[in-house]
């Protein structure tokens, strides 16, 4: 591969790309942050939560003053709320420690809370114009194939053969739109299944001539999915629900819930809800209708969490101890949509609020 190749590539770029909201300004703000949404997120997902965001957060000081919560709530449904947390982190961080403006220099920008090689790479490429790498899952599976690489493609010494070969075709004229161009192949050309007859370089590719594309990119075994049963008790009492805010240090820090956990073995969920609700809050619960079973997934964790309308014995105050939140209490249940939840709960208050027998319950209170 050669200059040929540049110019072949940027040419079917500046034909077939798609027109994505911070493409058509390239600040190092815009960039970041949609960098930041696209990981582990489909493109038109991206799109949406971007407006968004952009309309609320316009700039790196409206971010820097945001709180927590609402930043959350922002993001509640892109899930991996630690990118959340990390973006306001930076925000604050270059507010402090940049005069609020975003750093230039590579090492800066890398060493941002969230920011990985590949955005690194994407901020200074396209914003700065600097001859950075930036790869991603595209650039290596695209890559893997031109170079026909016999070694599996997420090993660091092959990542490194790539980012080489990056760096080496990246002309000075226009970085950042190589970068893009590669990763908008992949994405659109040369993706899981190619489009070899459509390849705007297929002359250069190595694995369409040696006929191994099928069998490119090497992935190294794929990680066992382990399967979880979970319960999760909404307690109503007095018009009220409990909720409480998950610690620092837990999985989704921050996020809202109602209380719950594993159901161990030999327990029935309603006899794990009995005993998470002593552990977690100290009030003795009586489940009652089984509202219904969601299941999602999260890392490589299947969950299928079983969900429960509950409360307490007549007469009993509710007094809740939160031994393992940050902080709760009795809220609205109208009020649920200030909160940001993780996907399970939020499944859950999704599926009350269309069934009948929950709505009522859900919108009049
Ligand atoms: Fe990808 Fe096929 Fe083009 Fe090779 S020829 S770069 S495998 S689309």
């Amino acid at each position: 591969m050669n200059g040929k190749f540049t110019h072949q590539l940027l040419a079917w770029y500046d034909a077939n790309s798609r027109d994505l909201p911070w493409r058509r300004n390239s600040t190092p703000y815009g960039v970041w942050v949609s960098e930041i949404m696209a990981q582990q997120t489909q493109i038109d997902r991206v799109v949406q939560y971007y407006g968004r965001w952009m309309e609320r957060y316009p700039d790196l000081f409206s971010l820097a003053q945001a709180h927590e919560e609402d930043v959350l709530k922002l993001w509640e449904g892109l899930g991996y709320y630690s990118r959340a947390r990390n973006i306001l982190k930076a925000a604050r961080l270059i507010d402090d420690q940049f005069a609020g403006v975003f750093p230039t220099d590579f090492a800066d920008i890398r060493s941002l809370p969230g920011v990985g090689e590949y955005t690194a790479g994407a901020i200074s490429s396209i914003s700065f114009g600097q001859t950075e790498p930036a790869v991603d899952a595209n650039v290596l599976r695209v890559f893997s194939r031109l170079l026909d690489m016999a070694t599996p493609v997420k090993e660091t010494a092959s990542k490194r053969n790539i980012e080489a070969a990056v760096r080496d075709l990246m002309p000075d004229e226009r970085p950042g739109d190589f970068n893009q161009a590669i990763m908008e192949f992949g994405a659109l050309v040369c993706s899981k299944r190619p489009s070899c007859d459509e390849c705007a370089v297929q002359v250069h590719c190595l694995a369409y001539e040696n006929s191994t594309v099928g069998e490119r990119p090497i992935l190294a075994p794929k990680k066992k999915t382990l399967k979880i049963e979970m319960v999760t008790g909404v307690l109503v009492h007095g018009g009220q629900v409990l909720i409480q805010k998950r610690q620092p240090d837990d999985v989704w820090p921050g996020l809202w819930e109602f209380p719950g956990g594993g159901i161990e073995e030999g327990e029935t969920p309603e006899q794990a809800l009995v005993r998470e609700y002593q552990e977690e809050v100290e009030l003795d619960i009586i489940p009652g209708e089984k509202v219904t079973v969601v299941s999602y997934a999260y890392t490589r964790y299947r969950v299928t969490m079983h969900c429960y309308l509950c409360h307490l014995p007549n007469g009993d105050a509710p007094e809740p101890v939160f031994n393992e939140a940050v902080e709760g209490g009795f809220v609205m249940p109208r009020a649920l949509s200030d909160y940001a939840f993780p996907a399970g709960h939020r499944r859950l208050i999704e599926f009350m609020r269309s069934d009948l027998r929950f709505s009522d319950f859900l919108l009049d209170s």
